[in-house]
Order: structure tokens, then C-alpha cells, then sequence
């Protein structure tokens, strides 16, 4: 039985009278080269620890468990767990967790299962995908990297650079922490049922050292946020929404940072919003 068929997932629903969750985002891929691609595109190596978010019926989780140490899996609906003791069943290195990967202490997991090399894939959710990446993100997770499909918008937006249409609080917020790599675009006829997006697959490998030189990590998004909050005004502007920043000290951080206050949150490189935050903590 080939799990990534479409008649595997007819015969799951007839034996274990499993019926697809919207609300759980449960659209299922029936494409063996994208699973090759999404797999392929991790680059895992014998000695690493993969963490799947959302393993399905496990067609990706197999690809993975033939190439990595071990596999953790965590899946939120019960009723895909007997499902999956099924169809992992002849692995001895798959973990299967029912659980909710935004409530779960994830470094927590990782160190319980001596995971190491840990690189963290999935096939999201679309309506989670920003929050997911971001918990693994804000926490700190000790991953590698995170190799994940989403909505091509979501996509879009993350890996957008300074100066396009896209770019934004998210493009920030992922580059700080994160190298972004596009590995495939995926259409929606692969997937079953067929969802009414189009995903593209990212790999985010998590930086050593942060993108920018950001003194107060919490201001520096605030900034980021007050400038893509205010698309439009410019930064002289939108910066005086930062708590405790007036026009005055918006004016001189501007100018010690040696950015042009007419210039909108849009045409920011990172680095320019640490600089803009750090002459800002300076007058707080
Ligand atoms: N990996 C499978 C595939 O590619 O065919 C399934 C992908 S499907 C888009 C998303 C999966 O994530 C579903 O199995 C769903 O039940 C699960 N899921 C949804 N929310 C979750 C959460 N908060 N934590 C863990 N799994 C979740």
C-alpha cells in the first residue's frame, strides 16, 4: 500500500471511519515528488532528530524516518493515531505524540527524547502557520531548521525583501532569527480534499547570531511593528505610536541612525530598524 495514493486515504476512512477536519486543517498530499521534494529539501542526515508537526497519515513521516535517526510526530486529532500506528508500523524510529504543537513546551520534548541535529518539518495548517513559526521562533527552539509548506502567500511574505509589496512585520520577525529558502511551489490539485490555495514549501534555517544588532530585542520589534502598523506615514510618524516616543525623540533617533525621516517602514533593511530601535532606547 502506498500511502501518498489517494486510495489509501479511501481505505483509512472505510476501516477506521476517519473523516476529514476542516477546523484541523487536514488536507492530505497525494504527490510523490513534492513529498521527495519537501524531503529531499531538509537534507537530513542519518544522525539527525526530525520533528514533524501534523504527520496525517504519515506520508511525509516515512520519507523522513528512512533518512533521519528518528522521527517525533506530533498530532493533534486522536483519531489519526491508531491510523498511524498502522501505517509507521515497521519503523522502530517514529515517536507518535498526540498533542498540540502550540501548547507543547517543545525544547522540553526535545531534551525528554535526547533529540540532537533536530530539524523540524511539516506540512501546516494554513490557518496556524504564522503562529506556529513563530512560537518555535520566539522560544528559541534548538533546531537546526524548520522546513515547512504554507500558503504561497504566507510564503511570499515571509521571504520578501526590503522595497516589495510583501514586505512587512512577518518578513522581519522570520529573517531575524531565520536564512529563508524557497523549495518548491506546490498546486493545490495535489492535495486531498483539494484546498483553495496554493502552497509554496519554505526551509528557514535558524541563524547563530541574529540578523541585526537589536540592544532591546522587545523594542526592535515594536518599532517594526509601529512602522508596518502605519504602511503609508512615514517613519517621523509612524514611530511616535512606540510607547514613550514623542516627535522629538522620533526626529533625533532618525537622525543619529542616519535614516531619512520621510522614508517608510517598507524600504528598511533589518539592520536599519536596529539602529532606528537602539538610538531610540538610548532616549527612553
Ligand atoms: N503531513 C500530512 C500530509 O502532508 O499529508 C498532513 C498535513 S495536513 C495539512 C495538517 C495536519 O496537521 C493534520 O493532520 C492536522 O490534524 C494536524 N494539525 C492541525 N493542527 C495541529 C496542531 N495544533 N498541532 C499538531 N498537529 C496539528
Amino acid at each position: 500500500m502506498k500511502l501518498y495514493e489517494p486510495k489509501t486515504i479511501r481505505y483509512i476512512k472505510d476501516k477506521y471511519g476517519f473523516r476529514f477536519s476542516k477546523n484541523l486543517g487536514q488536507n492530505f498530499l497525494t504527490d510523490k515528488n513534492i513529498i521527495d521534494k519537501i524531503v529531499d529539501g531538509a537534507e537530513i542526515e542519518s544522525e539527525d532528530t526530525v520533528l514533524e508537526i501534523g504527520p496525517g497519515i504519515g506520508v511525509i513521516t516515512c520519507e523522513a524516518a528512512g533518512k533521519a535517526g528518528k522521527v517525533i510526530a506530533v498530532e493533534i486529532d486522536k483519531a489519526l493515531i491508531p491510523v498511524l500506528e498502522e501505517t509507521l508500523g515497521e519503523f522502530n524510529n517514529v515517536k507518535i505524540i498526540n498533542g498540540d504543537i502550540l501548547k507543547l513546551d517543545v525544547n522540553s520534548l526535545l531534551d525528554e527524547e535526547k533529540a540532537e541535529n533536530v530539524k523540524i518539518m511539516g506540512n501546516l495548517p494554513y490557518y496556524i502557520t504564522t503562529p506556529i513559526i513563530m512560537k518555535l521562533l520566539e522560544e528559541g527552539v534548538r533546531a537546526r531548521s524548520i522546513t515547512i509548506m504554507m500558503q504561497k502567500e504566507v510564503a511570499d511574505r515571509i521571504k520578501a525583501l526590503p522595497g516589495s509589496k510583501s514586505y512587512g512585520a512577518l518578513s522581519v520577525a522570520v529573517q531575524y532569527y531565520c536564512t529563508v529558502k524557497k523549495i518548491a511551489d506546490v498546486p493545490r490539485s495535489v492535495f486531498v480534499p483539494q484546498p483553495n490555495v496554493d502552497s509554496t514549501v519554505l526551509r528557514l534555517d535558524i541563524r547563530s547570531e541574529k540578523a541585526a544588532e537589536a540592544e532591546d530585542e522587545e523594542l526592535f520589534f515594536s518599532c517594526v511593528r509601529a512602522g508596518f502598523g502605519q504602511r503609508r506615514k512615514t517613519l517621523l510618524n509612524s514611530l511616535q505610536t512606540v510607547k514613550g516616543v514623542n516627535r522629538e525623540v522620533a526626529e533625533e533617533s532618525l537622525k543619529d541612525a542616519g535614516i531619512d525621516a520621510a522614508r517608510r517602514a517598507e524600504t528598511l533593511s533589518l539592520e536599519e530598524f536596529a539602529q532606528i530601535s537602539n538610538q531610540i532606547r538610548r532616549r527612553l
